[in-house]
């Protein structure tokens, strides 16, 4: 990976963590969950507005805890909102493979999208956990009847 590349990654994690999109909560919202990465303090609290398509209308996340979760979380509700649910859960495969380095190869998250700035994440386990932290609480509120 070239310099400038893993530059343009960081701030992009930089930005995320410092100005997070999609902060607050839906109203109304039909679906949520929360989050807790006990390991490193990090909390979510998230919000869908799922309609009778299965879009998702809109998303968003209050919480706390370290840049990379807060990041992973505001470009998570970034690329998942507008979209639907089977597309969601494709992008929850790609990502999880992303960031622990699975040998699957990646079907929707290309070097040019936002996402992959956290693929950096996958040399430090303890990182992953704050990466995916949102990324299982989403799936749990579209999972739960
Ligand atoms: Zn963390």
């Amino acid at each position: 990976m070239s310099d400038l590349l893993k530059e343009l990654y960081q701030e992009i994690i930089l930005d995320h963590g410092n100005t997070p999109r999609n902060y607050g909560e839906c109203e109304p919202f039909n679906k949520s969950a929360d989050g807790h990465n006990p390991l490193c303090g990090d909390k979510v609290h998230l919000t869908l507005l799922v309609d009778n398509n299965n879009i998702i209308k809109d998303i968003k996340f209050t919480g706390e805890g370290c840049a990379i979760s807060i990041a992973s979380t505001s470009l998570m509700t970034q690329n998942l909102k507008g979209k639907s649910l089977d597309y969601a859960n494709s992008l929850f495969k790609d990502f999880s493979n992303l960031v622990t380095g699975g040998n699957d190869k990646l079907e929707l998250i290309t070097e040019e999208d936002s996402l992959y700035s956290l693929k950096g994440v996958g040399a430090f386990p303890m990182r992953v956990k704050c990466a995916t932290l949102s990324w299982h609480a989403f799936k749990s509120a579209i999972d739960e009847k």
